[in-house]
Formats: structure tokens, C-alpha cells, sequence
């Protein structure tokens, strides 16, 4: 199809999607350079109304109030929400229906369901409201690379096809609203080569890509001198994204890389801008630091401010991260974060209580050598006993496998040898349920 009349239709798609999404980017876009007081009285603001509204509708949450003796007026900032107990995800499990505000009508909410990729799933509702803002938030992340409202966005999915025909339906939808569909239910060398072709025929301008399929996606387009010249950034979310990651695919798209981050049930949390500093959205989320685990990680506490009908007040989404006191060179004032790089789950315990946190693993094998490992997965399966499977590419040989067998001796001997590493070589890793990859993962509580 012509390329000006394939863009005046998905710029008509992208109006179509909704007047409300195009008049919340419009919001949303006016606050990026603001100065900080007024994000910071705007944030207040929000958090006054928010937590008004969870004491007058929510009667979880109105009895959290009385069992710290608050009332509304004593959170009249941000600063104030510390003054608040703590939401676990037990407690959204165990009081769903207490949690709800009780002047939205439940026949018209939404429901959401996590993963359970790191625990117990989740159920959660929100309404129209949130769609919009979670939309239009993620537009203004992608606008910090140059992407400009009816340009097309390509993004992996990695849903199983329930059947063809649902697999087909998905893909029409997609290229109508100006989204080009990438499945990434499973991945190899013919999907990257359909991929890449499919990218330069529809050249969208924004690719969104798990950190770990995108990854092994830039490494195949280099070794394959292939390019997609029409992307203007890669935006990447869900998985920790390592160094090696990113510079593959600022190498293969020649763009800059902006990783987001956000959960299902509290979305748009921050997104780097693009000097590579992660940016809080205040007009989202009021995002604070929580108490400190056994490993010294602080604990990520955040108040969705957007979710009126199941709200989530001071909530512990089970990532880390640490807030910084400083100032982004790139202009805007909202906060800065740094993303704590394993979850408060991805622990491994040994059998003599020592714990590692997962990254310790990851960063050991990187130290040790990538070269003939085309991807890889700890996992603890037993407290003494983790295998180390390791999927072999192409430049896989004798003296990358004895690298590998002398790092899992190494990392023995580091445990004190309290825990085997058992090292499988496998075609394929199994994904959990939302196709994250974990690189590492213990079933030892
Ligand atoms: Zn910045």
C-alpha cells in the first residue's frame, strides 16, 4: 500500500481509538517539562483526592485509616502516605471485594489478572479511566524518542493463539489501530527473518520487545546484516534488561533504548528518558521507598493514583528499587529511580541459610563468558541442587563448554558447596505463564 495513504489511515485509526486518549496524551504532554513545584503540587494533590476517596469508598481501606487513627485529613501530601500500613499482595488476595469502592458499579469494571510469574496470581478490576491514561502514558514515553501520534508501533506478544482464526483476528485489529503484531510465543531463526521483513515492510517507528527476545533479536539481525531503519527507539519492559542487552539493540536499530516499567495492576510506573535515566511519572503513580529486606534491597512501594475502583494505596508490587535525590541533565524535574534488578522473590536460599539474590548468579556467568550461549536459565529446584540450563547457539564449541563447567565449579565452591550446579544443555526454556523470561528462578521458599 502507498505509504501516505497507509499513514492517513492508522492517523485515523489513532483518532479513532479515542478522543479521551488523545485529549489525556494532550495532558499528559503539557507536564513533561514542568518545573518541579508544580509537579509537586500536582502530585499532591492527586494523593489529597486519592486518599479521600479510598476512606469515603473503600471500606478495606477506611478500617486501615482507623487502625492507624488517621482520617483523611492527615494525608495531605505524599509525604504524608508513609503514615499508612503497607498493601501486600495478600492482603489485595484476601480482601478483593472489601478493597472495591463502593460507588462504581462492578458489572461495568474491567478485569485484570497477573501472571503469577513470581507468586500466587492476582485478580483486579479498574475502569474506562484507566485504559486511557495507561494509553496515553505510554504515547508520551514513546514521544522521548522522536514518535509522533499516528506514527505505527510494533510490539512482541507473547499470548499463546488460543486458534488461527483468534491468531489472524488479533493481527487485523493490530494493523488497523497502526500496530504491527510480532508473536512471540516462540522464537527462532525463521520468526527473526519474518520479523525483520515484516518491520520493513510496515516500518513502524517504535519497537516495544521483552529485553530477553529483543536482545537475541539484535544479535540476529547483525550477524545477518539485516536492519530496520524506520525504528526511532526500542522501548523494553517486563524483564530486567541487562547491559549486553541494550547495546545489542542500540547496535541493531541504531537508536536509543528507553526500558519502562510498570506492573499489570499498577501500570506506568516510570520510563527512562533519553539519557538513560529512569523517570517517575507523578501524575501516575506517588512511588516511595520501602523498608530495607535481608539483603539491603529497598522495598518498591507505590499508590496507583488512577485507579479509582480497586485502589491501590501505599501497595508492594514485590520489585526494588531506590529513589534518588538528584537532577536528570535532560530537562524534566519529575523523580529519578533506580530499578532494583531482581525482585524481592528471585532469592535463592541454601540449605545453611545463606541467600543469594538471583542477579549474583546472572553477573557470575557474564563474568565467566557469553560466547556460545545463546540464552540461559538458573533455576532452584531443590535448596542444594540448581541447574544451570543453557540453550547453545551457532558459535557454541569445546572450549566455550569447559568455560561454562569451570564457572558452575566456581560458583559451587563460592556456596561453599551447599547447593550443586548442574548444568543441562536444553533446545528450548520454558516461559512463564506471560512469557517473561526469568534468567533466574528458585521454587525454594
Ligand atoms: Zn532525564
Amino acid at each position: 500500500m502507498n505509504r501516505r495513504i497507509q499513514l492517513a489511515i492508522t492517523s485515523l485509526a489513532w483518532r479513532f481509538k479515542g478522543a479521551d486518549v488523545a485529549r489525556r496524551y494532550e495532558e499528559l504532554m503539557a507536564r513533561e517539562y514542568w518545573p518541579v513545584e508544580k509537579w509537586r503540587s500536582c502530585q499532591d494533590e492527586l494523593v489529597r483526592i486519592f486518599a479521600a476517596h479510598c476512606y469515603e469508598h473503600s471500606p478495606f481501606h477506611r478500617r486501615r485509616f482507623a487502625s492507624a487513627g488517621l482520617t483523611p485529613s492527615d494525608i495531605r501530601a505524599a509525604a504524608d502516605l508513609p503514615k499508612l500500613p503497607i498493601l501486600t499482595k495478600n492482603d489485595v488476595r484476601q480482601n478483593a471485594d472489601q478493597l472495591l469502592a463502593d460507588n462504581f458499579d462492578r458489572r461495568r469494571l474491567r478485569l485484570g489478572h497477573t501472571s503469577g510469574s513470581t507468586g500466587a496470581p492476582l485478580t483486579y478490576y479498574y475502569d474506562a479511566s484507566v485504559t486511557e491514561y495507561t494509553e496515553a502514558g505510554l504515547w508520551r514515553d514513546f514521544s522521548r524518542c522522536g514518535w509522533q501520534g499516528g506514527e505505527k508501533i510494533a510490539g512482541m506478544w507473547g499470548l499463546r493463539p488460543a486458534n488461527l482464526l483468534a491468531s489472524r483476528l488479533r493481527k487485523a485489529i493490530c494493523n488497523a489501530v497502526g500496530l504491527v503484531y510480532l508473536s512471540a510465543w516462540k522464537v527462532d531463526d525463521d520468526q527473526f527473518d519474518r520479523w525483520s521483513r515484516l518491520l520493513n515492510r510496515a516500518r513502524p517507528t517504535v519497537l516495544v520487545a521483552f529485553a530477553s527476545v529483543g536482545g537475541r533479536f539484535a544479535h540476529w539481525l547483525i550477524e545477518h546484516h539485516r536492519s530496520v531503519p524506520s525504528i526511532k527507539g526500542v522501548f523494553t519492559t517486563a524483564e530486567t534488561l541487562y547491559p549486553p542487552q541494550r547495546q545489542a539493540l542500540e547496535n541493531a536499530f541504531g537508536c536509543k533504548v528507553f526500558d519502562y516499567y510498570g506492573c499489570q495492576e499498577v501500570p506506568h510506573i516510570a520510563c527512562q528518558c533519553e539519557l538513560g535515566r529512569m523517570h517517575v511519572n507523578p501524575d501516575m503513580v506517588a512511588v516511595e521507598n520501602g523498608p530495607a529486606d535481608e539483603l539491603g534491597r529497598r522495598l518498591l512501594i507505590v499508590t496507583g493514583l488512577r485507579n479509582l475502583a480497586m485502589p491501590f494505596l501505599r501497595y508492594a508490587p514485590g520489585d526494588t528499587a531506590v529513589l534518588l535525590e538528584e537532577n536528570c541533565p535532560c530537562g524534566r524535574t519529575t523523580p529519578l529511580m533506580e530499578l532494583g534488578i531482581s525482585r524481592v522473590s528471585d532469592v535463592f536460599r541454601l540449605p545453611g541459610g545463606k541467600a543469594y539474590p538471583s542477579l549474583y548468579f546472572v553477573v557470575r556467568l557474564q563474568r565467566g563468558g557469553f560466547e556460545g550461549v545463546e540464552t540461559f536459565q538458573f533455576h532452584q529446584d531443590r535448596p542444594d541442587h540448581i541447574y544451570l540450563r543453557i540453550v547453545r547457539n551457532a558459535r557454541f564449541d569445546g572450549p566455550a563448554e569447559k568455560r561454562l563447567a569451570a564457572t558452575a565449579k566456581e560458583i559451587e565452591s563460592e556456596m561453599d558447596h551447599q547447593a550443586r550446579v548442574e548444568i543441562a544443555y536444553v533446545d528450548h526454556i520454558e516461559q512463564s505463564a506471560s512469557n517473561k523470561h526469568h534468567y533466574a528462578r528458585s521454587d525454594v521458599k
